[in-house]
């Protein structure tokens, strides 16, 4: 424990040497919590391409897509990423590792990295096709990692990423939002309290927006410390109803999904470029239950249909997805650094509670982020 960093950094590259096997939490197959198992023998992570580092999991943040992917979510279209041209026989995933979150420091660089070195504190959000970082070790693509914010610790640090990557990813590159851009214009957020919600008021408060947000009334107080300008609960009633009253907005950014596209486009300004961004998409789902090809087919027929029906009322339709993003996530080291955007850890774990942290994501009503410490 009182070993510095770049002193266990040291011992951990030496002992690296000689390791195959590490601790890791793991999935032999999809199901219920009970699937989950501990083992210390799980594959060392190895460098395959000359773009890859090692990072030595010090903190593990998990999202809600941990449990759904322990069920089997999304495993088709993750399968194809994994082996897109399906050398390998199916289940051939397993054991898997889940995580989607890391901090940590760097252990082993391959040739073509330049950007990072050995020792290096940094975070990343690890796509879905990759192993996950409920482990010791994790490889990365170093365009997926970024140093770590200096004001943050491990733990606070495994708040961010993957939350922070979807966001920026959602409202940044789908809803065209900038620093440059945002100043006064009203945006509205469903579904405040939970990771995604919390970092996106910071970071669009950071921009100069006016923030509304929808949450439980018992997430009122929570959400406006993180710097919300107006708060509708979303448990008295038909959200909608109060929502209508107000003045229109110029981005939705949707986290709840279901019902919520009935009502939610009514919200914007007609044609003024305003944009409905949804992270709730069947997109997964769809690959699940019709195979690559037809799924991929009906997402791209129902987006279509959707975009056009809102289109000719002057609005924009969208759907937005995570995606990794290392430069993102130097940009928001910066605001982090710069106090504009706090970790919000809801509940922590150490590595021998995983099971309990993944039952504590899938109880739902999240204020913030579930993050395991793993060492
Ligand atoms: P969390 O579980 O962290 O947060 C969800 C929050 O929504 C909770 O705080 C919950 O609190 C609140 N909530 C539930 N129902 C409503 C409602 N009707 N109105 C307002 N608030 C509500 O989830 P994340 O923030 O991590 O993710 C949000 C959604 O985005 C999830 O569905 C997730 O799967 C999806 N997502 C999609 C991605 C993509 O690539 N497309 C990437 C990342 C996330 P309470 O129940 O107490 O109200």
């Amino acid at each position: 424990k009182s070993l510095s960093v770049s002193s266990q950094a040291r011992l951990f590259s030496t002992s690296r040497m000689c390791r195959t096997v590490m601790p890791a939490w793991v999935i032999d197959k999809y199901g219920s919590n009970d699937v989950l198992r501990f083992t210390k023998n799980a594959s060392f992570p190895i460098i395959d391409f000359p773009n890859e580092v090692i990072v030595k999991v010090f903190a593990a943040g998990l999202n809600p897509l941990d449990v759904s992917m322990r069920g089997g979510y999304g495993a088709a279209t993750l399968s194809m990423k994994r082996d897109p041209v399906n050398i390998k026989r199916s289940g051939s995933e397993f054991p898997l590792i889940l995580g989607r979150d890391v901090s940590g420091v760097i252990m082993e660089c391959g040739l073509d990295v330049k950007y990072f070195r050995e020792r290096d504190e940094v975070w990343a959000a690890i796509p879905p096709w990759k192993q996950g970082s409920l482990a010791e070790f994790v490889v990365l693509s170093a365009n997926e990692v970024s140093h770590k914010p200096k004001s943050l610790n491990h733990t606070q640090a495994a708040a961010i990423p993957y939350v922070a990557t979807t966001a920026w990813s959602a409202l940044v590159n789908t809803g065209g939002l900038s620093k440059d851009n945002c100043a006064n214009k009203r945006i509205l957020i469903l579904g405040g309290s939970g990771g995604v919600g919390t970092f996106a008021i910071q970071m669009l408060k950071a921009w100069g927006a006016h923030v509304t947000v929808t949450c439980s009334q018992n997430a009122e107080q929570f959400v406006k410390g993180l710097g919300a300008d107006h708060v509708v609960d979303y448990t008295s009633g038909p959200v909608e109803e109060p929502l209508s009253a107000l003045e229109k907005f110029d981005l939705i950014l949707d986290n709840v999904g279901g019902d919520t596209e009935r009502w939610a486009l009514n919200l914007l300004k007609p044609w003024s470029g305003a944009k409905y961004v949804t992270l709730v998409t069947p997109f997964l789902q769809n690959t699940d239950m019709l195979g690559i090809a037809d799924g991929m087919m009906q997402s791209a027929a129902t987006m279509a249909t959707k975009a056009l029906k809102h289109l000719i009322k002057g609005v924009h339709y969208r759907w937005g997805f995570y995606a990794p993003s290392g430069p993102a996530l130097d940009e928001i080291r910066e605001m982090v650094d710069a106090g504009q955007i706090q970790a919000v850890v809801d509940e922590t774990f150490n590595f021998s509670q995983v099971p309990q942290a993944f039952e504590k994501v899938e109880k739902g009503h999240a204020r913030g982020k579930t993050v395991v410490q793993i060492s």
